[in-house]
């Protein structure tokens, strides 16, 4: 009998080589093994007939190898090719050709009379139909005859030193000597159909696509209601802390409001009142603020800030830059030094208060706003009564660098924002353990962006518009392609890509920005690009996040194919942010596909989650999150787009577990706690 938990190495009838090919894919004990999932099955019962013409979906066909060849191209290469016949052919069966360039390990494992399963597209090539590259398995007149045919078929993921056959055999016969203890399922019961034992066996070895499908749901569930418990747990954590309510009653907040020159909308309404609600609670506000460029988040902030600073208490404001950090620093003394709030600024580069002046609800001068950049976590930044934390772009932060600002007792209200929308059922994965606002409108009297994809052999077309544009007294954005700056800045290049756009722009001012300019010198580029002294800014991106000109309506981005979609989508966030008609010129070479369609998205969208969506379509499930939300663990069955729906049911099932019971204590939970929480605190620690 061979129980889940027990090393596959105890089991003498797995070969020396095969333990170790599996452990190159972390598979160890029983359980790795009967969770290493197929990655499709095939339906092995009957095959079709061989087709007589092309198809974009791959299909699974099996026949006899009639004959072999070798085949050289190109002086060394090789085509290893193999005519496969119907078994029950009759006169009208087309032979179907399978072809393998430059492997030649195929060619020692296919022999004339072995019969075959292929699975690939086939294609037409002259007369003949065709198949490149199929997957294959050689059929074996044995007694696992049974495990491999006449059934539908688990196909795993290939792997060097493990043969489709050789997994498949191992995986049947642990189901088959696996003790009868019950295995323990991780679902409550409102969510588990069936039993994890029958799930096991089902997506391995289906009786019916209907069973495959129910065992992979269950799986799906499992593996997602695994994660939410981790995320409500941290969740949970956090909420239990001891905090206090951090809110005045709103005076300080009235006067900023009525002192604007706009409107708030909607939408910064509705998030300002939900935060006040978090603020005015006794537990720890952690909240997180999604809004598009532009949508207004920073007014969201200072109110949250003012809230805080009325009821006597602290207000943090971090950024992840320098330029940032010095723009809010000089919106928030534009806007509240007149209503007598003191603030300081601490960056690496620059410390700064401003004097101190009559306080409001305050007698000692003290600083009652710090914004700031990393500087504010690592030098004595000390806070004597810090009562909120706000936290811009928080992507662009660890979660180990964002808990060493909110870890202390009492537990500071924490709101964090970002500009990056993801898609929603990302975002009850990523950002699980946080309440979610979002401002999901523009203002009002915003000039509409227009964004064009030109080739690069319009520049001279392109140029001819930018210079109406500057003469139109509107200020130019250059985007040039250095993205890595950490990829050693060559500040030469960066000079003579700054020369070439001073001639073509002549007479306007050009200003380089890049990321190796000493920060007090970035500033004051900013400041006189503001100002409107300078035309254009040529830049790499580092004016990708936050930074605000109005006037600068018009964007062109050289090598566009470079960038990510939510790259480009932030980079134009820059423009549209006044009243005038803003454009945005992406200029590229490429005429692949992929940039094609990558780039046609931004021309037909402005919406962020839009955006996010269709990128999250573009690269698919394999590289969903790229670099910024790292630290999802791997999933093995689950699909966090396919399987939206699923990821809900689990996460409701999480929280209402919390919910009634937030350190899970009551007996019933007890499994969920040593199941989850405890032993896969771990993989998932850097979510969120
Ligand atoms: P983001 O959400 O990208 O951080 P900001 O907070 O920087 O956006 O706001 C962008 C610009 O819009 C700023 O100049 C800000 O003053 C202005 N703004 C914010 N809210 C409104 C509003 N309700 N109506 C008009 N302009 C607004
Ligand atoms: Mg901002």
């Amino acid at each position: 009998m061979i129980e889940i938990g027990q090393l596959l190495e105890e089991l003498d009838w797995i070969p020396r080589p095969k333990l170790l090919a599996l452990r190159r894919l972390g598979i160890e004990t029983v359980d790795d093994l009967l969770t290493h999932y197929p990655r499709r099955h095939e339906d092995r019962h009957q095959f079709p007939h061989f087709p007589h013409e092309e198809s974009d979906v791959p299909i699974c066909l099996c026949g006899e190898v009639v004959k072999t060849s070798v085949r050289r191209f190109g002086g060394w290469k090789k085509i290893f090719e193999i005519t496969l016949e119907e078994s029950s052919a009759n006169a009208l069966s087309a032979p179907l050709i399978c072809r393998w360039f430059n492997l030649h390990y195929v060619q020692k494992m296919i022999a004339t009379g072995q019969r075959l399963v292929v699975f690939g597209k086939p294609r037409l090539r002259g007369k003949r139909i065709c198949m490149d590259h199929p997957e294959f398995e050689v059929i074996e007149d044995d007694a696992e005859m049974s495990i491999h045919f006449r059934r539908i078929t688990p196909i795993y993921p290939a792997t060097e030193g493990l043969s489709q056959r050789v997994l498949r055999s191992m995986i049947y016969r642990l189901l088959n000597e696996l003790s009868d203890k019950p295995l323990e399922t991780l679902l409550p019961s409102e969510l588990a159909n069936g039993e994890r034992r029958a799930a096991l066996r089902g997506i391995h070895f289906p009786e019916s696509w209907e069973a495959r499908d129910a065992a992979s749901e269950h799986l799906v569930l499992s593996e997602f209601f695994a994660m939410q418990m981790v995320i409500a747990a941290r969740r949970s954590k956090a909420s239990i802390r001891s905090g206090e309510s951090h809110c005045g009653n709103g005076i300080l907040l009235e006067k900023f409001l009525g002192a604007l020159s706009f409107e708030l909308t909607r939408a910064q309404s509705k998030v300002i009142s939900e935060v006040r609600r978090d603020l005015a609670a006794s537990h720890p506000m952690n909240r997180l603020l999604q809004g598009d460029v532009g949508s207004g988040k920073t007014v969201v902030a200072i109110a949250a800030m003012l809230l805080a600073i009325e009821a006597g208490y602290q207000a943090a404001f971090m950024a992840p830059t320098q330029i940032l950090a010095e723009q809010h620093y000089a919106v928030l003394r534009r806007w509240l030094e007149p209503l007598g709030i003191c603030i300081a600024l601490r960056t690496g580069a620059r410390q700064e208060d401003n004097a101190p002046l009559p306080l409001f609800g305050q007698t000692n001068g003290a600083t009652q706003i710090t914004v700031g950049t990393h500087a504010l976590l690592y030098e004595n930044v000390s806070f004597s009564n810090l009562g909120l934390v706000v936290i811009d772009e928080q992507h662009k932060f660890g979660v180990a660098q964002r808990a060493r600002l909110t870890d202390r007792e009492p537990a500071p209200d924490v709101l964090v924002m970002t500009a990056t929308p993801i898609p929603r059922t990302l975002t009850m994965t990523v950002y699980g353990d946080l309440d979610v606002s979002i401002i999901d409108e523009m203002p009002r009297n915003r000039g509409k962006i227009v964004t064009a994809v030109r080739d690069s052999s319009k520049l001279p077309d392109v140029l001819m518009f930018l210079r109406e544009q500057l003469e139109a007294r509107r200020q130019l954005y250059v985007i040039y392609p250095l993205i890595d700056e950490s990829e050693k800045l060559n500040v030469k290049a960066a000079a003579a890509e700054f020369e070439l756009w001073r001639e073509r722009l002549q007479p306007f001012r050009c200003e380089l920005l890049h990321g190796r300019i000493p920060a007090q010198e970035k500033q004051d580029i900013m400041e006189r690009f503001r100002r409107g002294e300078a035309n254009a800014l040529i830049s790499t991106t580092v004016i990708e996040v936050g930074v605000d000109v109005p006037n600068a309506t018009v964007m062109l981005v050289e090598n566009a194919e470079r960038f990510g979609l939510s790259q480009l989508h932030q980079l134009r966030g820059r423009i549209g942010r006044g009243e005038h008609k803003s454009y945005c010129i992406l200029l590229t070479s490429d005429e692949s596909p992929e940039t094609v369609a990558k780039l046609a998205v931004l021309e037909k969208t402005n919406n962020g989650f839009d955006v996010a969506e269709a990128d999250w379509d573009l690269r698919g499930p394999g590289d969903l999150l790229g670099t910024a939300q790292s630290g999802l663990p791997a999933l093995k069955i689950g699909d966090l787009r396919k399987d939206a729906q699923l990821m809900r049911r689990a996460r409701e099932a999480a929280m209402s577990i919390f919910a009634d019971d937030p350190r899970l204590e009551q007996p019933e939970n007890q499994r969920f706690r040593h199941l989850i929480v405890e032993k896969q605190g771990r993989n998932f620690a850097n979510v969120s």
